[in-house]
């Protein structure tokens, strides 16, 4: 049968760490699972060392633990395809009067009966001049991904939390200096990444912290050479020579598809009760598009656990029911 007409019992949709945990129990309850991962990278896959995985002592490596995990779940029977998924509907069960749903994928149509939505976050944008143009540039979302090409040069960060503190470290290593840029006057970071940002801020011409300022233009001509800065308590305004320019300063839930039919807060996250469960049912949604709070590698793979076992769940119920 070909995946065109083939009608899955359960699709997850996503590539990261909730995506592979649902895909691995999923796959162990005999549910042959099909992964629609995307091409964009996961949050792991553009991180190095997760310390705070349970079960590594020493740490984990982020891709590693994301690629594990994948033939983790495809040791279990689990099959994989990269393509975005560019559209998803809900279609009527017919006569079994359960939901059947429809998934489009780089140009095919998939069915399934239950969909686990695991498509993550992507980072967010200040939306300010020069930020697109110089996208790629010198402009970057991923520190971690290219700080080894800014060996010797100057390098600005924005943001206070733990991406941002992340990338500063990460760009540390290479840069002759860091600029981190914050809109408040207090970190949003954890305690223990924030203190060894501050220590390493003693030396001030390796590591400068800005304060109460906002990035206002991104200048450069082939490629960035600097950026444009205010403070918010003054006004004063100012411009950096920076050679990269990194944004730090959170994610946007990839929910568009999925707007029509199931329910989102204001921000765009899916809204899930306790059993993973959306609105939809046959429909759960498990990792960062569903958690404005947590955001963990450890409480995405603790989500995609859920929503698999409640997908198992419902497909049994289906067959108790005689709807399968
Ligand atoms: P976040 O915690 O939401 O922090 C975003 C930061 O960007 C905040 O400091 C925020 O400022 C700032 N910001 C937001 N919009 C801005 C704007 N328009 N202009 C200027 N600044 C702006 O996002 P995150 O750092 O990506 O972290 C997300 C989650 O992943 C967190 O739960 C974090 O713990 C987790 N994480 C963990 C690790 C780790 O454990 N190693 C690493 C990375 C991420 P305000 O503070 O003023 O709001």
């Amino acid at each position: 049968m070909s995946d065109k007409t083939k009608e899955f019992d359960v699709i997850i949709i996503g590539g990261g760490i909730a995506a592979h945990t649902a895909a691995l129990y999923t796959a162990r309850a005999d549910l042959n699972p099909l992964v629609i991962a995307g091409f964009e990278p996961d949050q792991l896959s553009l991180t190095t060392l997760v310390e705070n995985f349970p079960g590594f002592e020493n740490g984990v490596d982020g891709p590693k633990l994301i690629e594990n995990s994948k033939k983790q779940a495809q040791k279990f029977g689990a099959r994989y395809i990269q393509e975005n998924a560019d559209s998803f509907k809900i279609i009527s069960g017919g006569n079994k009067k359960s939901n059947l749903f429809e998934i489009e994928a780089g140009g095919k149509t998939y069915r399934s009966k239950t969909v686990i939505i695991s498509t993550g976050a992507s980072a967010r944008k200040l939306k300010i001049p020069g930020e697109d143009k110089f996208f790629g540039r010198g402009v970057s979302t991923c520190a971690v991904c290219d700080a080894a090409l800014y060996k010797g040069k100057i390098t600005a960060v924005v943001g206070g939390g733990d991406s941002a503190m992340e990338e500063t470290l990460a760009l540390y290593k290479f840069a002759k200096k860091v600029y981190l840029i914050h809109r408040r006057e207090e970190f949003r970071a954890s305690k223990i990444m924030q203190d060894r940002i501050l220590k390493l801020s003693k030396n001030k011409d390796k590591l400068e912290i800005i304060w109460n300022t906002e990035v206002t233009e991104v200048l450069g001509d082939k490629k960035v050479t600097g950026i444009k800065i205010k403070n918010i308590k003054t006004n004063k305004t100012s411009e950096i020579k920076t050679d990269g320019f990194f944004l730090a300063i959170g994610h946007t839930p990839n929910t568009s598809i999925f707007k029509n039919e199931i329910n989102l807060d204001k921000e765009g996250y899916i809204i899930t009760d306790k059993l993973s469960r959306t609105n939809i049912p046959g429909v759960y949604a498990a990792g960062d598009v569903q958690d404005p709070v947590f955001k963990q590698a450890i409480t995405s793979a603790g989500a995609g656990c859920q929503a698999a076992i409640q997908a198992e769940r419902y497909i049994e119920h289906l067959k108790a029911e005689r709807k399968y």
